[in-house]
C-alpha cells in the first residue's frame, strides 16, 4: 500500500478509520471543517431538554459519568453539575494508575459527586494484557473492553437512564460518515471505534481466563433479563470539544497537568496511567505514526499551530519508544524487554516499512523525506 499523508495535518491513511478524501485532506481535518456549520445553540437546547427528562424522574442518581480523573472527565463532571444533573462517577481502576493520576481523580470526586472505582480481579486482568498483546500487539483491550462496559453495567443496575460520554473519538480522530449517528455510543459504534480489535469478552474465554472470572467484561444482557435500556450520549455533540478548552476548565476547577509530556504534545493528557504511552507506540509499528502525529494534528486543525512548526516538533522529539514504560510494563507481565520488542517487531506492518541497504527499517513515503533511521 502506499502511505499518503493528509496535506493539512500529520495524519496517514494506515490510520484506523481514517480516510484521505477527495480535498487532500483527511476524514478527521473534514469533520473539522463540518463542525463549523454546526448550530452550536440548538445542541445546547437539545441537552437542555434530555436534563429536564431526566430531573422529571427524580431518581437516585441521573446518570452515570465514566471517569478516569483526566481533563475530559473533570470537564464532563462540571457540565453535568452546572445543569443540575446527579451523577454517579464510575471508574474502571487501571492497575498502572498514576500518582498524578490518583490526585486528578480524588480532585474529581470532591467537585461533589460519589464515585465507584471498580477493580478488575487483577491476574485475569495481567493475563489478558499479555494474551492481548500476543495476539494482536495491543496492550490496551482490557482496558477498553472494561472502560467501554462497567459505566453501562453500573447504569443498567442502579436503573440510571444515561451513561454520558466525553467526546466522540470516531468524529474527533477519524471516519465517520455525516449519515451516521454521532449523538450516541451505541453497539454499532462500540464495535467499530471501541479499540477491541473487534473482540469482546466471549472472545477471550480460555482454560485461564474462565469466563466466572471475567465477570467485568461482559455486558449487562449476559447475566439479566430485566429490560432496562441506558441511553449512551457523547458530551461533545452537545458542547464543541477541543482538548485546550477541556483542559482550561478543569485546570480551573483543580485539575492538574504533567510537569511534562508522557507521550505525544499534551502534558495534561495521557497522564493517568502508564501503559496508555505503549498503546500508543504501538501504532508506529502498525501504522508508521505515535501519539504526538494525533495530538500535533488536533492543534493544526485548531490553528494553533503550522504543519511545518509541527513537523519540527516531530523532527526534535526523534520517535524514541516510552522504554520507562515498556520496563514497567514488562516487569507487570513477567517478560523480558527483549521478549517485548519480539513480540512488538511481529505485528510491523511490512506494507509500509521496508528495509534499506544498512538492513534498517524505514517508511516508504515518511510524512519527513530525511529521517534518520
Ligand atoms: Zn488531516
Amino acid at each position: 500500500m502506499r502511505l499518503l499523508w493528509c496535506k493539512n495535518c500529520l495524519l496517514p491513511n494506515t490510520r484506523p478509520n481514517l480516510f484521505i478524501e477527495k480535498n487532500g485532506f483527511c476524514s478527521a481535518c473534514n469533520n473539522f471543517l463540518k463542525k463549523k456549520n454546526v448550530n452550536w445553540k440548538k445542541r445546547e437546547n437539545e441537552f437542555n431538554k434530555i436534563v429536564k427528562i431526566i430531573k422529571r424522574k427524580k431518581l437516585r442518581y441521573d446518570c452515570v459519568i465514566p471517569v478516569s480523573g483526566g481533563k475530559d472527565s473533570t470537564w464532563q463532571t462540571i457540565k453535568c453539575l452546572e445543569y443540575g444533573l446527579n451523577p454517579l462517577t464510575v471508574t474502571w481502576r487501571s492497575p498502572q494508575r498514576t500518582k498524578i493520576g490518583q490526585e486528578n481523580l480524588d480532585n474529581l470526586i470532591s467537585l461533589g459527586v460519589d464515585h465507584i472505582d471498580w477493580t478488575v480481579n487483577p491476574e485475569i486482568e495481567r493475563k489478558l494484557t499479555y494474551e492481548s498483546f500476543k495476539k494482536f500487539g495491543a496492550v490496551a483491550i482490557p482496558m477498553h473492553l472494561a472502560m467501554f462496559n462497567i459505566p453501562i453495567l453500573v447504569a443498567s443496575h442502579f436503573n440510571i437512564p444515561y451513561v454520558i460520554w466525553g467526546e466522540n473519538s470516531a468524529v474527533e480522530y477519524g471516519k465517520i460518515n455525516s449519515k451516521y449517528n454521532q449523538k450516541n455510543l451505541d453497539k454499532n459504534w462500540y464495535k467499530n471505534y471501541g479499540v477491541t480489535h473487534n473482540t469482546t469478552a466471549e472472545d477471550w474465554v480460555s482454560k485461564t481466563l474462565p469466563k466466572n472470572k471475567m465477570s467485568s467484561y461482559f455486558n449487562y444482557e449476559t447475566y439479566s433479563k430485566k429490560n432496562f435500556k441506558t441511553e449512551s450520549i457523547f458530551l461533545g455533540y452537545f458542547f464543541k470539544w477541543d482538548p485546550l478548552k477541556t483542559y482550561k476548565i478543569s485546570k480551573k476547577n483543580g485539575f492538574k497537568a504533567g510537569k511534562s509530556a508522557r507521550t505525544g504534545y499534551y502534558k495534561f493528557a495521557d497522564i493517568d496511567d502508564y501503559f496508555i504511552s505503549i498503546h500508543h507506540w504501538l501504532k508506529w509499528y502498525k501504522f508508521g505514526f505515535t501519539r504526538l502525529f494525533d495530538n500535533l494534528s488536533l492543534e493544526i486543525r485548531n490553528k494553533r499551530i503550522s504543519r511545518s512548526h509541527a513537523i519540527k516538533l516531530i523532527k526534535s522529539d526523534g520517535l524514541k519508544p516510552p522504554l520507562e514504560d515498556i520496563r514497567k510494563f514488562c516487569k507487570y507481565c513477567n517478560i523480558s524487554t527483549n521478549k517485548f520488542f519480539h513480540i512488538a517487531e511481529k505485528f510491523r506492518n511490512k506494507k509500509i516499512w521496508k528495509k534499506n541497504k544498512n538492513n534498517k527499517f524505514f517508511i516508504n513515503n515518511f510524512i519527513i523525506n530525511n529521517w534518520n533511521w
